[in-house]
């Protein structure tokens, strides 16, 4: 029983409908909807370079014949006794329980986000009708004061505010518009990212495109009508749009479901099996987790292959795979068709260097050939990740052949 059908419960149903046969094995995904958004493409419909269209497609034909598709709302989960219950009433059982169920997006919890100038001033891009929303707005933008703003940590895709400031930047460039306008970039973070060799990097490019990087700025309460951000420490910020990164949380259904998840609504995981200490039957990935890496597709990606292995070992009365290491990668954006690339794990940071290997793409240097892999991610989701192949190459486990280790200088 897999609980959401996004990038993790797609790729581990269809790894498990390769691996085990009909007669074997029954796979049920649950979701509430059938448009599977490729969230990376997100980025890049507020400027016009995707269109919503483009990025959608239907759950149901992402999953293998003979995976039983439920269009419905989880709304709890006894993991106690091995079932769970839909919106429309239905009692489900299960042998084995994935938890794929991602992240929910509170805007509603920062004072003042969602009141008066939403979607008007005030934006996110990352759900598909407030990217749509930002597309028509900052394609009538004549200049002004455009502050990026991550309400607090955790959040998906810890780069994508990078990545949005960045675009910004060269969109308003291409537009003739930058000199009467200011990219400000602030964070809850003490530098724009958390590690200290990637920051450094990413801190140059910032200024090398005078985009104004504010530190340890958690937002507290924001004015859409007047046009002011105001952190929780009382300092404040002014602008003319407000791109925002809204708190993140764990699915509704796992705050009501005893013994499942965290305060938060994240679901405690092992860091190495994707087993959870709920119950040994349960597994999580993506999102959902509470593990110390990005919450990113790469990750999911990865996890998904050390998952699938690990439900046909309990299966079998194997003992677990600890081969999970927490390794990510993430295209980063930079504009003007050049993006970096970065690579790390639980215990590794991102360094320069190649990957995969020592011949690869170049790692933490903006290259054009990184805008290229940023751009091919699209076709490589639909056609070989969520369909559970596996790519030559590129494994869970995060290569080192090509990194040059590095003195790590603080942020
Ligand atoms: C703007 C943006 C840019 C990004 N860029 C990148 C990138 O460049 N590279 C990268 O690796 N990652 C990127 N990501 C992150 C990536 O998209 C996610 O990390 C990944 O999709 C996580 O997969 P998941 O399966 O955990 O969650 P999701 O893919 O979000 O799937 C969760 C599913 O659970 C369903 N669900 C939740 N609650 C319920 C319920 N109660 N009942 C029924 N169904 C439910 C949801 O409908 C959803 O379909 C980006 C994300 C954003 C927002």
């Amino acid at each position: 029983m897999i609980l959401g059908g996004g990038t993790g419960g797609t790729m581990t149903a269809n790894r498990l409908r390769r691996r085990f046969d009909a007669n074997e094995a029954e796979i049920h995904v649950v979701d509430r909807d059938d448009r599977h958004v490729y969230q990376p493409g997100l980025l890049f419909v507020p400027f016009g370079l995707a269109h919503e269209d483009e990025i959608v497609r239907p759950r149901r034909r992402q999953l293998r014949d003979g995976i039983v598709f439920h269009e419905n709302e989880v709304e709890e989960v006894w993991i106690e006794r091995d079932e769970l219950l839909l919106d429309d009433g239905t009692v489900l059982s299960y042998d084995l329980l994935v938890v794929a169920s991602g992240v929910r997006l509170q805007p509603e919890e920062t004072e003042g986000m969602t009141g008066p100038g939403w979607n008007e001033r005030v934006f996110t891009f990352y759900d598909l009708p407030g990217a749509a929303a930002l597309a028509r707005t900052l394609e009538r933008f004549g200049g002004g004061r455009l502050v990026v703003n991550i309400a607090d940590m955790p959040i998906k895709c810890p780069v994508a505010p990078i990545e949005f400031a960045f675009l910004a930047d060269w969109y308003l460039r291409e537009r003739g518009i930058r000199a009467r306008s200011e990219v400000v970039l602030a964070t809850p973070l003490d530098g724009c990212f958390t590690k200290p060799v990637a920051s450094e990097h990413l801190t140059y490019l910032l200024g090398n495109k005078e985009i104004e990087l504010v530190t340890e700025f958690s937002a507290g309460e924001i004015d859409g009508v007047g046009g002011k951000l105001t952190s929780y420490d009382g300092r404040e910020l002014d602008f003319d749009l407000l791109v925002t990164v809204p708190l993140h949380g764990g699915a509704a259904y796992i705050e009501r479901s005893p013994g499942l998840g965290d305060a938060l609504g994240f679901v405690p995981t092992d860091k190495h099996t994707l087993q959870t200490p709920a119950k040994p039957n349960v597994f999580a990935l993506g999102d959902a987790t509470d593990l110390p890496t990005s919450k990113a597709g790469s990750v999911t990606h990865f996890e998904a292959e050390v998952l699938a292995e690990n439900v046909a070992r309990y299966f079998a009365d194997r003992e677990l795979d600890t081969s999970y290491d927490g390794h990510a990668n993430c295209f980063i954006e930079t504009g003007f068709h050049k993006a970096l690339l970065i690579d790390f794990n639980y215990d590794t940071e991102p360094l320069p260097g190649h990957y995969p290997t020592a011949v690869g793409l170049p790692l933490l240097r903006e290259s054009r050939l990184n805008h290229l892999g940023k751009l091919a991610c699209q076709w490589i989701y639909w056609h070989a990740l969520l369909p559970g192949r596996d790519i030559p190459g590129v494994t869970p486990a995060m290569p080192t052949a090509g990194k040059k280790r590095v003195a790590a200088h603080a942020s």
